[in-house]
């Protein structure tokens, strides 16, 4: 498979490429601005010459405006030559000798016209640029005076222009791309060493974090992202470990329980009646164990989130329909379940789960509150969201437990918990339920005694 291309690389064949655009595009405007530039300058030279020779001295004849330009130019711009107005070669200069500078027939119309014409020849292969001036006298055309200039020279000067583009572009260019290579690299080698850093960290060693190195720059950050989601990784990682530890503790007791009734009743001969008590006392902890799998099931399905599709719940309905189920459990206890204020408000979830955590609150009201007293079930509207609270007249919760009881396997009083098989997984996995529908679950301890519990969920 072919490699990627590393990002430093990348960034110097970017930073490279865009650099040699820029050049080209300015070598081309410069070569462009320089070739116009020397071709305006001869165009100018030569209609300075045509002056000159058009304005000197004839005296007797060509022969004395020859000499004066001669002293006045160097003999490479000695080309020119007079016509008439016919068009017929009157003289030219000594360096022409045999030769006539053309003069193409728009051009000759041109001139007619008393228009100076430029025009680009070749005479015995060589490029020449020729200004043909109209010399008039009383608006009539008596004379053309024509120069020619070669343009070797200028050609030379774009050639040395050109070669010298050629040359420096891509030595700028190579010297930018090595330049750029270094910087990009040390621009990203701390990234190189945050990542073999990372490559350190494993489930095993979750407490070691990603160097900082104090700069407060992009890096740093990233840097102090990373350690952020390390350290919530760490306490995720811990909080597995312990509930690990605590279901396996949770399953030994009852297995433990078992083993012993069991062991005892193998020891000796029993009567009918006394395997049928530790038969009895093996299903009560069988129970206890199913009913501890039940619930380790539901746990991890609620911190899953919900699985079936989101939908309307009427809470009217579902209250009324958890405190039927209260009322069941609390008749031999002696405690009343009631239903105080409905308000009609409807949340958008998953029905059966949100019962179970109601389910989940209105048992504990039963089970913690003593016999005379009572859990209420109410619905209310609060800042745009629903309340529905259970609340009871039992033994109520420390503010120091307040936070603890939610964690699962937490009982606050293990042998009234244990006396009431509950399993300490209640609370908890009411909580996943209500935080899976984007709610919170909280607990306050009212003035008059007891406790009362609030789900809060946004409205449907
Ligand atoms: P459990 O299975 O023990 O009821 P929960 O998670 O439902 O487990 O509750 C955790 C602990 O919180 C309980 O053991 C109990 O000590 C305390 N608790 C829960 N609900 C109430 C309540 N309504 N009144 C008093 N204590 C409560």
């Amino acid at each position: 498979m072919r490699r990627a291309l590393s990002v430093h690389t990348r960034l110097t064949l970017w930073y490279a490429g865009a650099l040699l655009a820029i050049l080209v595009f300015i070598s081309g405007l410069s070569y462009w601005l320089l070739a116009r530039s020397l071709a305006q300058d001869v165009d100018r030279s030569l209609v300075t010459l045509a002056q000159v020779v058009r304005d000197a001295p004839r005296g007797d004849g060509f022969e004395e405006a020859e000499w004066w330009v001669r002293e006045l130019l160097d003999p490479e711009h000695q080309l020119f030559q007079l016509l008439g107005p016919d068009g017929r070669l009157r003289s030219r200069s000594w360096r022409l000798r045999d030769d006539r500078l053309p003069l193409s027939a728009e051009g000759r119309q041109r001139v007619v016209a008393g228009q100076a014409t430029f025009e680009t020849v070749l005479l015995h292969g060589e490029r020449i640029r020729v200004v043909a001036l109209p010399v008039l006298r009383n608006g009539r055309l008596i004379e053309v005076v024509q120069v020619g200039m070669p343009l070797a020279p200028t050609e030379r000067t774009l050639q040395r222009w050109l070669e010298a583009l050629l040359v420096l572009v891509p030595l700028g260019v190579g010297l930018a791309a090595a330049g750029g290579r270094v910087m990009a690299r040390a621009a990203l080698r701390p990234v190189d060493e945050m990542s073999q850093s990372a490559r350190r960290i494993d489930a095993e060693a979750l407490g070691r974090r990603i160097t900082i190195r104090g700069t407060g720059d992009e890096l740093d950050r990233l840097a102090e992202t990373l350690n952020g989601m390390l350290a919530r990784l760490e306490n995720t990682f811990g909080e597995m470990r312990r509930f690990s530890a605590d279901a396996a503790h949770e399953l030994r007791t009852p297995l433990t329980a078992l083993k012993g009734t069991l062991e005892v009743a193998l020891r000796a001969e029993r009567s009918g009646a006394e395997y049928r008590a530790a038969l009895a006392s093996a299903l009560e902890e069988v129970d206890r164990l199913v009913r501890l799998a039940e619930d380790l099931l539901l746990l991890s399905r609620a911190t899953a989130g919900p699985d079936s599709p989101r939908a309307r719940v009427e809470l009217e309905t579902l209250v009324l329909d958890v405190a039927e189920v209260g009322t069941r459990l609390a008749k031999d206890r002696g405690v009343t379940v009631r239903v105080g204020t409905l308000a009609p408000l409807a949340v958008l979830g998953d029905g059966s789960a949100l019962r179970r955590a109601v389910l989940n609150l209105v048992e504990n009201g039963v089970k913690y509150t003593p016999a005379g007293g009572r859990v209420e079930l109410s619905v209310t509207a609060a800042d745009g969201e629903a309340v529905l609270a259970v609340e009871d007249t039992g033994s109520g919760i420390d503010a120091a437990d307040v936070i603890r009881i939610f964690e699962p396997f937490v009982r606050l009083d293990s042998a009234r918990s244990r006396e009431s098989g509950g399993s300490g997984l209640g609370l908890a996995i009411a909580r996943s339920i209500v935080v899976a529908h984007r709610g919170i679950l909280g607990v306050e301890r009212p003035a008059a005694g007891g406790s009362r519990f609030t789900i809060r969920l946004p409205l449907a």
